[in-house]
């Protein structure tokens, strides 16, 4: 039997901590056979992590995580097995990159009235890649001793109503969905029960992302539970969707979610991997 892909994971391009070869080739070494590299809102890290793919014994399918606004809310759109030399899904992910870089200006003040200086720079210090997110001030402010882990610190600065919050302000669900198709990609919605949606409201996400042109939706995730893998294969049934499977790996700092981990998807889902074409722009050692 084959194990299940791991189509959600971060490296040093985004808000992971290990570089993209670094985690492609303890992808390979924990058993993973297919790997999706899905950095938020950049594909920086695809070019380093295919070439160690190519020499590991291990599937590579590129991908991004996509940041959206919906209902007032983020949710994360994952594009898997994307076409990195798109330039429209490029021009797209430039305006996030580009977003960010004023949203982190803006933490970085509200961070200095809150008595934390210096916070643009230490969490620069933190992003490997060019990409800055709030991870890297989450960093920063372990490093100042602020809380004692990166979930404090987002609990008590990063999250609405505190300090360091500033409201997202991403792209369109019809416009994400839009970029990873013109880029040949298979857009699905990541980890669904993290965004703590009433049923109505998650029905009407999901059939929205259909009528965008999504197809799928993470079934098995790192931060869902076992309940959570039977909630959303129904929804994906009920849409007819495709399920996807993802550990959102970060890097080894984090001890509760590990590579090469995730169970098999619940019976009677497509998975998204059986898709036809699906695999058209991954990277693997010739046999
Ligand atoms: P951003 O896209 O820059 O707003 O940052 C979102 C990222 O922050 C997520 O992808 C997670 O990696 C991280 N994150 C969000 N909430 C938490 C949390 N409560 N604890 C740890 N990391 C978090
Ligand atoms: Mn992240
Ligand atoms: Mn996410
Ligand atoms: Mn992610």
């Amino acid at each position: 039997m084959h194990k299940t892909p791991d189509l959600h994971s971060h490296s040093t391009a985004s808000d992971g901590t290990l570089t993209p070869e670094a985690l492609v080739l303890r992808a390979a070494a924990a058993g993973v056979t297919t790997l999706a590299l899905t950095d938020h809102d950049t594909v920086a890290g695809l070019d380093e992590a295919r070439r160690a793919a190519e020499r590991a014994d291990i599937t590579l399918i590129p991908g991004v995580e996509v940041s959206v606004t919906w209902g007032g809310r983020t949710v994360h759109i994952v594009g898997l097995d994307v076409d990195p030399d798109c330039p429209e899904l490029l021009r797209g992910l430039d305006g996030l990159q580009q977003y960010r870089v004023w949203r982190a200006e803006e933490i970085a003040q509200r961070l200095s009235k809150a008595g934390f200086d210096g916070a643009l720079e230490g969490a620069k210090s933190h992003a490997k890649g060019t990409l800055i997110g709030r991870t890297h001030f989450a960093r920063f402010l372990v490093e100042r001793g602020a809380a004692a882990d990166l979930r404090s610190v987002f609990k008590h600065y990063l999250v609405s109503g505190k300090p360091g919050h500033v409201a997202g302000e991403w792209t369109t669900l019809d416009q994400a969905v839009g970029w990873i198709r013109a880029a040949g990609g298979h857009a699905v919605i990541a980890h669904p029960a993290r965004y703590k949606f009433t049923r109505t409201k998650m029905r009407r996400l999901l059939a929205e992302h259909r009528e965008c042109g999504g197809i799928g939706v993470e079934v098995v995730s790192g931060s869902h539970s076992r309940d959570d893998y039977f909630t959303f294969a129904r929804h994906a049934a009920e849409n007819g969707l495709y399920a996807s499977a993802g550990s959102d790996y970060h890097g080894p700092e984090n001890p509760w979610i590990e590579l090469g981990r995730l169970p098999a998807l619940p019976e009677g889902c497509r998975a998204i991997w059986t898709r036809p074409g699906f695999g058209r722009f991954s990277a693997r050692a010739a046999a």
